[in-house]
């Protein structure tokens, strides 16, 4: 039940505050600015996660392809899609659908 949102125009994409983006279902920090980077495919792509043990990661078998799916491991709602040619230090590349995710700017924390 997993859709992918139009590439370009949606929120996160071209949007580069310094920040986290939180899960939008449970609020978890998912993916921090700091490794966000633009790969030209249209959706936000960040290189690493976080934190650790925050993704669980399953074999996606949709649109007669076989990829790697991500979802936040504490309410499971659906994030995305991993795949291996990102850049240095990971050779990852997390492409995740903005409606997934909140932004939370780092200077609203205080
Ligand atoms: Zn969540």
């Amino acid at each position: 039940m997993s859709k992918t949102e139009s590439p370009y125009t949606n929120k996160y994409y071209l949007h580069f505050e310094k920040g986290m983006y939180l899960c939008s279902h449970c609020k978890t920090p998912l993916f921090s600015s700091k490794s966000k980077y633009d790969s030209g495919c249209g959706w936000p792509t960040f290189y690493k996660e976080a934190a650790e043990d925050t993704l669980t990661l399953f074999e996606d078998h949709s649109e007669g392809k076989v990829r790697t799916a991500i979802a936040c491991k504490s309410c499971n709602s659906p994030l995305g899609h991993v795949f291996n040619d990102g850049p240095q230090p990971t050779g990852l590349r997390f492409c995740v659908n903005s409606y997934a995710l909140h932004f939370e700017n780092e200077e609203g924390k205080d």
